[in-house]
């Protein structure tokens, strides 16, 4: 391999966790190259819903959030570039009574490691977002702290940081393969020539799998596309509204600035089919459906306006928890994963990196103990399971 540039880490990919990732290892003195085929946030990233929440059925993706919560709430002070862009509008998650109790257990696992989150009743909910529907809503986990922030922005902040202690990044510039001398990654090869680095990263979204498997590694992560449309708020209606996400509907809402509202679908998200494949503008009745579902728990939203939507995807995987770790055993040296963050991994993001960065630098994570995310738990077969789980959340 003619290498035209060489480096500690090359980390491929530069979406929110691949720039996290490089902000907190080139803070830690290590020489970072940033190789992205599009442009900065060009993937799932850039189409985000920005959601910054804790509620999760899983312990340790509400400790990575919690972990990330202060770089969106202290921006300025943690990464001193840019801005995440981030807007406290509190948060409310509304289930059923067939799993009131796991939300009940949840946020009380949630609030003995320090989260501020209680369970409100319907008559809370009702003075927290005026004129929503409550009959079927038996329990709610709200977080007063919570909000949405920027997700191109956080990357570009990040990024900055990351070249301010040193760190390289070349846009347009496509990752064909993995370069292997036998049992080792020694860098990779690119449509801009070869990089060599003993360590590459592979933070490449809904495109990881098929870089991984130039090495000959399986990494079971798919295509996941979702779908989100923004609609203006009726006259005289306040966007003084918490980020909610509402379980029996299988849909999500929260305000965009003065007048819109973003809702998301949770049902109907298609998995598997290229990365490639062209993003279709939405299906008439996907908008049909979320106007539905939002008009059934606002009914106030009647008088709302379509204004836009776009189509996004991001890596999923078989237990919709992201891989992160060394690709280890059956695969070579030096090769690890930061992918198949299921359509949550916004949020989280900070804490990630940071956790990777010690993992690599240091020889284990100390931020958070992320090794459970190791991709041989789907050779092993011990997936990831909430402690009071919810059904899948992407259906
Ligand atoms: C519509 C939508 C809404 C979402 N809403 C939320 C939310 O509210 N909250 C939340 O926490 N999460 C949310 N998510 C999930 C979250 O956005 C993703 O989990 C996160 O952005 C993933 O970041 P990433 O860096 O892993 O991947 P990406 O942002 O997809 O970045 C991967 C990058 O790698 C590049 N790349 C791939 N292959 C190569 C290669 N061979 N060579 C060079 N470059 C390559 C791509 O061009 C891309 O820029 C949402 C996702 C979508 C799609």
């Amino acid at each position: 391999m003619n290498a035209i540039a060489t480096a500690d880490v090359i980390v491929v990919g530069a979406g929110v966790q691949g720039a996290s990732l490089a902000f907190h290892l080139a803070r830690r003195g290590a020489s970072v190259l940033v190789l992205e085929r599009a442009a900065v946030a060009a993937g799932a990233t850039g189409r985000s819903s920005g959601f910054v929440r804790m509620h999760y059925d899983l312990e340790l993706e509400a400790r990575l959030a919690w972990a990330s919560y202060p770089y969106f709430a202290e921006w300025a002070g943690r990464v001193g570039e840019g801005d995440a862009g981030f807007v406290r509008t509190g948060f409310l998650q509304l289930v059923p009574a067939s799993v009131a109790d796991a939300l009940r257990a949840n946020v009380a696992a949630q609030q003995r490691i320090g989260i501020p989150t209680d369970v409100v009743g319907p008559a809370e909910v009702s003075l927290l977002v005026p004129g929503i529907v409550t009959e079927d809503v038996v329990a709610a986990a709200y977080e007063p702290h919570s909000g949405y922030a920027d997700p191109t922005g956080t990357t570009a902040g990040f990024l900055a940081g990351a070249r301010r202690a040193g760190a390289r990044f070349i846009g347009g510039c496509r990752v064909s393969a993995l370069a292997l001398n036998g049992e080792r990654v020694v860098g990779v090869e690119s449509d801009r020539g070869g990089f060599q680095a003993p360590v590459v990263v592979i933070a490449g979204g809904a495109w990881s799998a098929e870089l991984a498997a130039t090495a000959g590694v399986t990494v079971p992560v798919e295509a996941w596309r979702h779908d989100t449309a923004y609609f203006g708020l009726p006259e005289g209606r306040s966007a003084d509204l918490p980020i909610v996400i509402d379980h029996a509907q299988e849909v999500y809402f929260r305000p965009e600035g003065r007048d819109l509202l973003l809702v998301g679908l949770e049902a109907g998200n298609v998995i598997g089919g290229s990365p490639d494949r062209p993003m279709a503008a939405l299906a008439e009745t996907t908008v049909e459906v979320m106007v539905e579902r939002v008009c059934r728990r606002l009914p106030w939203m009647a008088a709302g306006t379509f204004r836009t939507a776009h189509g996004g995807q991001d890596g999923i995987t078989p237990d919709q928890r992201a891989i992160l770790g060394p690709v280890s055993a059956g695969g070579p040296d030096g090769l690890w994963l930061a992918c198949g963050f299921s359509g949550t991994g916004f949020k989280i993001a900070p804490a990630v990196g940071a956790s990777l960065a010690e993992w690599i630098l240091d020889g284990r994570p100390s931020t958070v103990d992320i090794t459970p995310f190791a991709l041989s738990r789907f050779v092993e077969g011990r997936p990831l399971v909430g402690e009071h789980p919810y059904e899948a959340l992407w259906r």
